[in-house]
């Protein structure tokens, strides 16, 4: 099936049960065994099914199916949030001593993650100057276990050439690990040019409707962790957590995902809802038509800053001269995201008078959502970093970023419009 198709079908026909045809919510804790035999089998994993929603759910089950489908992959867990996928996907190739090389382009929290949190835990992150796979290769040493990049940067709206990074990551024997939140499957399948593992924060365009945190992550099941296994003993080698099971054995090319559920959901436990899991499942049934009306209102938006003298620069990917055009038309089919960022004359003063005389554009520090969305990333979601650090991601003082909706585009403009007389006549 296309994935238009999938997002709608994906994981389920109708309920097993009673034949509802809309995915119903199993709001349960727990499931009954049929014996203590049959107990005993689910608990070794022995027969399939469900035993604690901790551990899995049918409904969330549903989710896991459709966008592992969606991505091409071979197994996908879903978590509370796109932060939980994160830091399950990083902890999971990773102990003390090893590192991960990372984009500099990054989410303001992953960015926090990865250069505050994970370092205390004894992983350390690398951050490559720019994100030319030739800048990350160079700081691949023996102790680094994965590459990573957000396939889109947010908010830099930086396009990564995913084919070159998994190109360095397998020559170095480390998977490649894609966060591919903004444009989504339905704009570009990382797995297609060799990424191994596939997380999103769900609560943006997948979810659509800014109502519902949720993420996952995809195992991709081309990474050959039995091959590297000295590297991997994680995956290869007999768990004293789990009596002994070896993941690469008991769950073959979805070893990842497999450990990923049996170790880190099943002890840490930040699961997403049931009723979370119907909410973005709903979202996702319009992803396709909803990202064409994003990514069309966006250049609308783009094309009309641009020719306006008030505003000194607008970074969209998908103006021929961006430095990213080309990697747009290789990796989205020439659809730039619908997220850009701008800079208005009059620096941070006047970038936030603009802000504040918004109407229909919203002030917050979400994207993807239905609405037109606006955000201050160096006062909000970058404010942690140093300056230097905030200009790697893409985050002047002054930078606005948009996140474009899908009402009409002339309510659209004709607000960006005011705002910006709004600015300049104070
Ligand atoms: C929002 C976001 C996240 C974090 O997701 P949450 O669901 O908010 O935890 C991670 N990566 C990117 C690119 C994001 O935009």
């Amino acid at each position: 099936m296309k994935r238009e198709t999938i997002a709608i079908h994906g994981g389920f026909d109708a309920d097993p049960a009673t034949k509802a045809v809309a995915v119903p919510i199993y709001q349960t804790a727990a499931y009954s065994f049929d014996s203590a035999e049959h107990g005993a089998a689910l608990f070794n994993l022995e027969v399939e099914g469900f035993r604690y929603t901790r551990i899995s759910n049918p409904t969330c089950a549903i989710l896991e199916d459709r966008v592992s489908q969606l991505e091409g992959g071979v197994g996908a867990l879903s978590v509370a949030s796109g932060q939980t996928a994160l830091y399950y996907a990083a902890a999971s190739v990773t102990e003390i001593g090893r590192n991960i090389v990372s984009v500099p382009q990054l989410y303001g929290t992953t960015y926090t993650l990865f250069a505050h949190i994970l370092p205390r835990q004894g992983v350390k992150v690398r951050f490559a100057t720019s994100d030319r796979p030739a800048d990350m290769e160079y700081l691949i040493d023996e102790n680094t276990r994965a590459l990573f990049c957000e396939t889109v940067g947010n908010p830099a709206g930086n396009v990564c050439d995913l084919e070159a990074m998994a190109k360095v990551a397998h020559r170095h024997h480390i998977p490649l690990i894609v966060d591919n939140t903004v444009p989504t499957p339905m704009m570009v399948r990382p797995k297609e040019y060799g990424a191994d593992i596939i997380i999103h924060s769900l609560t943006k365009f997948m979810g659509g409707h800014g109502t519902t945190l949720g993420g996952i992550i995809v195992d991709c099941g081309e990474f050959p962790w039995q091959d590297h296994a000295a590297r991997f003993p994680m995956f290869c080698q007999p768990d004293e957590s789990y009596h002994g099971l070896v993941y690469t054995d008991h769950f073959g090319k979805a070893a990842f995902i497999g450990r990923c559920r049996s170790v880190y959901q099943r002890t840490m436990g930040a699961v997403l809802a049931p009723m979370n899991a119907f909410l973005l499942l709903q979202g996702i049934e319009t992803v396709a038509v909803r990202l064409d009306r994003h990514v069309e209102n966006a250049r609308k938006v783009a094309e009309f800053l641009r020719k306006d003298a008030r505003i000194e620069s607008v970074n969209y990917a998908g103006f021929p001269d961006s430095p990213y055009y080309d990697l747009v038309q290789k990796y989205l089919d020439g659809r730039a995201c619908s997220l850009m960022t701008f800079e208005i004359h009059g620096g941070m003063a006047a970038g936030m008078r603009f802000y504040n005389a918004l109407k229909l554009f919203k002030r917050l520090v979400n994207l993807g959502d239905a609405k037109s969305l606006a955000c201050h990333p160096a006062s909000t979601t970058h404010r942690q970093m140093t300056p230097s650090e905030q200009m790697a991601a893409g985050v002047g003082p002054g930078t606005i970023r948009l996140s474009i909706g899908i009402e009409h585009i002339d309510d659209i403009l004709d607000d960006l419009s005011q705002a910006m007389d709004a600015a300049v006549s104070a």
